[in-house]
């Protein structure tokens, strides 16, 4: 997989467009953010304001006046109530739709995405991206606008209002303020690494425990539960000692914001106490009075929650960012194999296949595979491929539907390029049957109408019987709803198959695809599924590999595909008369028996 890095401006450019559809939202969130700063600020003020008075005159003071003062904060707080409910509540849902959008995002990228990446890729690693890594998105879409429009309005006003007690003093404070950022960007930025660390790890992790699962019976046949045990700590281990260096960053980071708000005051309490004492040295507006100390501590304190808000929330950035991040490396993977803009619907073709001078590699591997190959298959021919094991036979079917697009040359479909059919089309009009089924968890039933979702229960039924699963399937507790378990775990491997090769019959292709479909199976139910396959086959074009000679030996056609490209071609009598590579095989084959 592509793990590309990217910069924080490129991450916000493409995060924005999310927030577009829930603009409204994010304006009021914003609104509500600004009331409660607006809030929070006027305290200090009210207290400037009592303490002043008290000390210059308490006369001046009245309860009536403290009373007011009092109404007035308390209504504030309500407005401030309603504001902090509007944020945590519509503000969270809003993260949440977000991070639903991009998680639909990125499942409908990964379902264009070609074998080739998915043969490069980690099930885990992609698991871990389109959940956990987008929970994180949630709580930044929502707290970073807030945040940081929060913290640049209190910044702002507190800097006006503190300027206008006393602007030398105000200037030292604030004088920490770049210094402090300066540091904290530091730290943060070594902090996205270990994220980032820490996401891949945690991926790697979850791809382990996944594959050691899935192969629980190799292991159990292995006993080597030691071994899984040991190459698992090997992952736990190191994903600790990531996790001990994001926290490292993390302790560096608070220690040194706290040693800066110490700074901030240190300076109020030291320069502001030296202030009110000796008037002289102020040089604007003369003495600070005891009022305004005492607002300046308060709106101090208010800047520095302000500023541990952002620390706090640094963390939760960095997460966010990475998440996004990963997230971004999913929908950024291309798209290899697309519909060409002018592709066109392919409708109920005849079936019959050329091959022109097709050269194919593996486009990640380089595996050189064919050189020149030159093919026809006939409308309604049933064409047998048979050769050496790693001789091309799957690479050569896996071309037709395009699941790998051929490097050079050029494959036909009714005299036209199978590139100008869309790709729903052209794969719409071919069924495969493969050696290894895969059945989704579900019942028999659902997996039989995958073939054509929507089709009628009588046509499920029907193609079930022409596959001769029908007898077995009823045979079962809960016949056609019976639960498969995991891949189709419940079932033996005939009855998996009969299963896969109903869900053919029910999608009903002119061109069939058979790829080793009974190599799997024992005799017994080799004969049962090689009788569903022949009917399955009848009146349309066939492609038939199979390593058992018995099954082809009434094809129109067989094809010896070797490294060398087709090295025979004719059917069973011509071929054995040939006494070439077909014949060796053949008597190979008996002779074994
Ligand atoms: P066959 O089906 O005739 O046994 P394949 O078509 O599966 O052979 O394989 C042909 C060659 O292509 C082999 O050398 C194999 O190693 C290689 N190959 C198969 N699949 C891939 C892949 N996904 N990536 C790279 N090389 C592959
Ligand atoms: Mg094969």
């Amino acid at each position: 997989m592509d793990n590309k890095q990217y910069s924080t401006r490129e991450l916000f450019r493409r995060f924005a467009p999310y927030f577009k559809k829930y603009r409204f939202t994010l304006w009021m969130d914003l609104f509500c953010a600004a009331l409660t700063t607006v809030c929070e600020l006027v305290l200090p003020l009210i207290m400037r304001y009592i303490t002043n008075e008290g000390l210059r005159d308490l006369a001046s003071l009245s309860v009536k006046t403290i009373l007011s003062l009092g109404v007035l904060y308390f209504g504030l707080r309500i407005v401030d109530c309603i504001a902090s409910y509007y944020m945590s509540d519509m503000g969270h849902v809003m993260g949440a739709k977000i991070e639903t959008d991009m998680r639909r995002d990125a499942y409908n990228h990964l379902q264009k995405l070609s074998n080739t990446y998915y043969n490069n890729t980690k099930v885990g690693q992609i698991m871990g991206r389109i959940t956990n890594d987008l929970f994180d998105v949630t709580e930044f879409a929502h707290h970073c606008p807030e945040e940081f429009f929060i913290a640049g309005i209190k910044t702002v006003i507190s800097f006006i209002i503190l300027a206008n007690i006393n602007l030398p003093l105000t200037l030292m404070i604030f004088l920490c303020v770049p210094l402090m950022c300066g540091v904290c960007m530091i730290l943060n930025f070594r902090m996205r690494s270990a994220f980032r660390k820490q996401r891949n790890q945690i991926g790697e992790l979850n791809a382990r425990i996944e594959d050691s699962l899935l192969g629980h019976k190799v292991v159990k046949a292995f006993t080597n539960e030691e071994v899984e045990n040991v190459k698992f700590e090997k992952d736990n281990g190191t994903f600790l000692d990531i996790k001990k260096l994001t926290y490292r960053y993390m302790a560096a980071f608070n220690t040194t914001v706290k040693l800066f708000d110490g700074l901030m005051y240190l300076v109020v309490l030291v320069a502001g106490g030296i202030f009110m004492v000796n008037g002289r040295i102020a040089m604007v507006r003369g003495k600070i009075a005891a009022g305004d100390l005492v607002a300046y501590m308060l709106y101090v304190s208010t800047l520095i929650a302000t500023i541990r808000r952002i620390i706090e929330f640094a963390e939760q950035f960095q997460r966010g960012m990475t998440g996004i991040e990963r997230f971004l490396q999913i929908v950024d993977a291309d798209i290899e194999i697309f519909d060409e803009p002018d592709a066109i619907e392919l409708k109920d073709p005849k079936g019959e296949i050329s091959f022109e001078k097709v050269s194919f590699e593996y486009p990640d591997d380089h595996n050189k595979v064919f050189t020149d190959l030159n093919l026809q298959i006939h409308a309604g021919e049933k064409v047998a491929i048979v050769g050496p094991s790693g001789g091309g036979k799957t690479t050569l079917c896996n071309l037709i539907p395009r699941f790998y697009d051929v490097s050079e040359g050029r494959i036909l479909l009714d005299g036209q390029d199978i590139k100008h059919f869309t790709l729903k089309s052209l794969r719409g009009n071919i069924g495969i049957v493969q050696q290894d089924v895969y059945l989704f968890s579900g019942t028999i039933y659902e997996n039989i109408a995958y073939g054509r979702p929507g089709a009628s229960k009588e046509d499920v039924i029907n193609a079930a019987k022409r596959a001769g699963a029908h007898e077995f399937i009823m045979g079962l507790k809960d016949g056609y709803d019976t639960y498969v378990g995991e891949r189709g775990v419940k079932l033996s491997g005939g009855q998996k198959q009969r299963i896969s090769i109903a869900r053919v019959f029910l999608k009903n292709p002119p061109i069939i695809i058979l790829d080793e479909a009974t190599s799997a199976l024992d005799n017994e139910s080799e004969f049962a599924v090689a009788k569903s396959l022949g009917e399955l086959s009848e009146g349309r074009t066939t492609l038939t590999i199979a390593h058992r000679l018995s099954s082809i030996r009434n094809s129109d056609r067989i094809l010896v595909l070797t490294d060398d490209g087709i090295v025979e071609e004719g059917n069973h009598d011509q071929l054995m008369e040939q006494k070439g590579i077909y014949y060796q095989f053949y008597e190979t084959a008996n002779a074994l028996k």
